[in-house]
This record gives C-alpha cells, sequence and structure tokens, in this order.
C-alpha cells in the first residue's frame, strides 16, 4: 500500500474538529454552567464510537500495513499512545477530569491549570493526529477517526474552558486555552498528515492508544459516574453507531 497524502481532506477535517473544541468553550463560557444531560449523552455515545474505532478500525488497519515481524513493534507503539496521555493527563497533572470543573480555587492553581492545558494539548495534537494518519490509509478510515473526534471535542473544549474559569482565569484567558487546543488538532494533523509514509502505521497504532484511553479512562468513569443505566446504554449506542457508519461509507463506496 502507498500511503498518499490526502492532506486536503486532513486539514479540512482537523479544522472541524477544532472549531468544535472552540464551541465548547464558548458554550461554556456564555453559560457558566453545565447543560448535563446534553453532554452526557455526548461523552457516551463518544466513549462507544472512540472504543470501536480504536479496536475495530485503527489497531487492525496499522497492523494490516506491517510484516507479522513488525507486529511486536506496532502494539509497542499502541501502548506507548495509551501511557502517553496517562503521563500528560494524570502523572504531570495530579487535578484532571473530563466535565465540568466543580472543584475550588484553592485545589487549582495556576500550576494545575496550566499542566491541565499542557495535558489536554498532548491528548488534543494526537486528536488532529489521528485525523491526519486515518487519511494516509483511506478516507472511510479518515471520516470514521473524524466522527470520533468529533464527538467528543465540545465536552473537551468545555472541560478546558471550565478548568481555566474554575482556576480563577478571565474569559478571554479561558478562551485562548480552547484556542490553544483547536491549534494543536491542527498541528497533530498536519504533521500526520506529512510524515514518511512508512512511519503511518506507527502513527496510527499510537494514536489508536491515545483514543482507547480517551474513551476507556477518560470517557467512560464520567459515564459511570452518572446516575442510572440511560449513559451506560449510550455506550453500546456508540459502538453500534460506529458499526452503522462503516456500513454506510461502505455502501457510499468511499472506500480505499
Ligand atoms: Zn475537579
Ligand atoms: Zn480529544
Amino acid at each position: 500500500m502507498s500511503f498518499g497524502s490526502n492532506l486536503g481532506w486532513t486539514l479540512l477535517f482537523a479544522a472541524l474538529a477544532a472549531v468544535a473544541n472552540l464551541i465548547g468553550g464558548v458554550v461554556l463560557i456564555r453559560q457558566r454552567r453545565q447543560d448535563r444531560p446534553f453532554l452526557e449523552v455526548v461523552l457516551s455515545i463518544g466513549a462507544g464510537f472512540m472504543l470501536a474505532a480504536a479496536l475495530l478500525a485503527m489497531l487492525p488497519e496499522s497492523l494490516a500495513e506491517v510484516d507479522r515481524a513488525r507486529w511486536g513493534t506496532v502494539l509497542l507503539t499502541f501502548l506507548a499512545g495509551y501511557l502517553l496521555v496517562q503521563i500528560s493527563e494524570h502523572t504531570l497533572v495530579r487535578h484532571f477530569h473530563f466535565g465540568e470543573e466543580t472543584h475550588h480555587e484553592e485545589m487549582l492553581g495556576p500550576r494545575v491549570h496550566l499542566a491541565a492545558l499542557a495535558g489536554l494539548g498532548v491528548h488534543t495534537l494526537f486528536d488532529g493526529a489521528s485525523i491526519g494518519a486515518g487519511f494516509r490509509f483511506s478516507q472511510s478510515l479518515g471520516i470514521l477517526i473524524f466522527l470520533a473526534v468529533a464527538l467528543h471535542k465540545l465536552p473537551e473544549g468545555f472541560t478546558m474552558a471550565s478548568i481555566s474559569l474554575a482556576s480563577g482565569r478571565s474569559p478571554k484567558a479561558a478562551l485562548g486555552a480552547v484556542t490553544i487546543l483547536a491549534a494543536a488538532t491542527l498541528i497533530g494533523a498536519f504533521g500526520a498528515g506529512v510524515i514518511p509514509g512508512e512511519l503511518a502505521p506507527y502513527a496510527l497504532a499510537a494514536s489508536a492508544g491515545v483514543t482507547l484511553y480517551v474513551a476507556a479512562s477518560d470517557l467512560i468513569p464520567e459515564v459511570n459516574a452518572s446516575a442510572g443505566v440511560r449513559c451506560s446504554i449510550l455506550v453500546f449506542v456508540g459502538v453500534a453507531l460506529f458499526w452503522a457508519t462503516r456500513e454506510l461509507l461502505g455502501l457510499a463506496g468511499i472506500g480505499h
């Protein structure tokens, strides 16, 4: 397989995802309160969709494009992607969780704000890289990954703006922080779009690890923290939505 760059598609879809970050941030800054039911629905469906995208599309596609002898390296890259988010969001950062920041200012000093921004910055860099790496393989994979990313971009912008305000920053600074996340998404997409083709399977595997982390370790705990089983059921809806979208893309002839 030769890896085309598809840079136009990559940048278009990455820009759409980045805009969702900004919208999430602006909604939070404007409302100054959470629209919890809506966010829970988006988070839950997003978690299921991302889980399926990481395990049924991104990882298998990256393995399919390398010799069997290199599978160990690809899987190590996958694990490294997963652990990179553990480091950036939860090791260097002592306080981070998805959704609205409801904790007190004492807990969220300036250092926490900066650390959360850096942690989410690494994560969003890979949101973009996922889209860029996907389009190196096929249009359908690029679109599927874009949807997986887009589904959690609103809550992500919301989360960042929320941390900014809760740590005493001005609305303008909060918008600045969200803009940095949006820019990181674009930079990641561009980077994955222009790396040498032989690195594309590894970029996709690392992105799959990041996607798995965001789905299973960032979003699922939020789903489980919500009352009732509705959100939990929506995770399965997210998986089904992924499957249906992939079938539809195949029927529409958008593939390799
Ligand atoms: Zn908190
Ligand atoms: Zn993200």
